[in-house]
């Protein structure tokens, strides 16, 4: 399955992309997309709503009962985004002004072959999505110009890329898009490594892997789940892929926006009440986790140490960074066990920070009970990741065997 999730991730260079490529795969398999959420939002079979670069997708069995099994995930990863005047004129080249979004390991995106990719409005007001293929670079400084080691990264002065050609940049978006520059009148783009994702022996190199592992890891396993759907418990199988994670989750497309709120509300009403039913439903938020670095072991806990192809990371925080409970812990090693698929446990260590997910924004939001688990990778938030081949395969079954409320 390594191939067709290099696919995914190629077809996905910004968060639009990802929640165009879920919801046209969805399609196919038969789920109907409407912009709103009608009164039939809770008759059976499967059902779609795309935001903004999100997607909330809800299978309901014929034999439905009013509980929900949520896969929450972001669609969005850190990068370079291009200014509203993106042009700048320098030294005879033409360069993109950007802005950092999220938190990007900056060191990693030189020297990379970077397509901008996202969407553009129109005067017709119309969205196209865009992706320009590799256009641009930023190039590191040759070494023969400093001493010692490289000079720091001033964000706003060395994060300008360099284009190929000397065409503004919507020029190139107009033209990926088949449309005229001149229409085009607001823009959303952002870099990403042009470059495919490669299988190393056992393990796989690719942009975007976080969270991209989670967001095809959930779309493979609602579709393997809903065809069972109605031979378990009839629970509403739920996917949501949520924008905006990377910076802090505010936003009407974010898991602190009322989008998978309203599903989940409308949902239920056909059910009865819906606090009470959210409140007995139960979420995955799935994240990239933090595999143990050979080079830096002594980051995390001496005694919880996730491997790559150990299979995926339960992650586990006192201080609520992340929302698992005993109860939800435990819902995840059954579902584990009942996949035959071995699981990790994270905890950070008490003197190096760590992460945090959409699981505590969204379960606080919702009151729904929630645990937080993901792929373990290397290299988190470089402009090139490293994922374990193994584990993208135990992930999608552990997830099927959530959906399926499998024990
Ligand atoms: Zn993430």
């Amino acid at each position: 399955m390594t191939q067709p999730f290099i696919d995914f991730i190629a077809q996905s260079p910004s968060a639009f992309h990802a929640a165009a490529a879920a919801a046209d795969r969805l399609e196919a398999e038969g789920f109907s997309r409407s912009a709103l959420l009608g009164d039939d939002a809770h008759a059976p079979g499967g059902h779609l709503n795309v935001r903004d670069g999100a997607v909330v997708a809800w299978w309901v069995p014929e034999n439905a009962r009013p509980r929900f099994r949520v896969v929450g995930s972001h669609t969005d990863s850190p990068g370079l985004m291009a200014k509203p005047d993106p042009d700048v004129l320098r030294e005879g080249f033409r360069q993109v002004a950007v802005e950092v979004y999220g938190g990007p390991i900056l060191a990693s995106w030189f020297d990379r072959d970077l397509t901008f990719a996202g969407r553009v409005v129109t005067a017709d007001r119309t969205e196209h999505l865009v992706n320009t293929g590799p256009v641009a670079r930023v190039p590191n400084l040759a070494i023969h110009l400093y001493r010692g080691d490289m000079p720091e990264i001033d964000r706003q002065v060395h994060t300008q890329s360099v284009l190929g050609e000397d065409r503004p940049l919507v020029e190139l978006a107009a033209e990926s898009a088949g449309i005229d520059a001149e229409d085009i009148v607001a823009h959303e783009l952002i870099t990403a490594d042009a470059q495919r994702g490669e299988i190393l022996g056992d393990m796989l190199a690719a942009g975007r892997l976080d969270n991209l592992t989670s967001m095809w890891a959930s779309l493979q396993a609602l579709l393997a789940a809903k065809d069972q759907a109605e031979h378990q418990a009839g629970d509403i199988l739920v996917l949501a892929a949520f924008n905006h994670e990377e910076v802090g989750s505010a936003s009407t497309a974010g898991a602190g926006g009322p989008l998978l709120e309203r599903v989940l509300t409308k949902v239920a009403a056909g059910f009865g009440d819906p606090a009470e039913i959210i409140a007995n439903s139960i979420q995955v938020s799935a994240d990239a986790a933090h595999a143990v670095h050979p080079n830096y072991p002594g980051k995390h806990d001496p005694t919880h140490h996730p491997l790559i192809n150990r299979g995926p990371v339960l992650k586990i925080n006192a201080n609520q960074r992340y929302a698992s409970n005993a109860a939800t812990e435990a819902e995840w090693i059954l579902a584990c066990r009942a996949a035959g698929v071995p699981h990790q446990t994270f905890v950070g260590n008490n003197a190096v920070p760590c992460g945090s997910t959409i699981g505590p924004i969204s379960s606080t939001r919702l009151g729904l009970p929630t645990v937080d688990v993901g792929v373990p990778l290397l290299s988190m938030h470089s402009a090139r990741e490293l994922c374990g081949v193994d584990d993208m395969d135990y992930f999608v079954r552990a997830l099927s065997a959530f959906y399926a409320g499998a024990r």
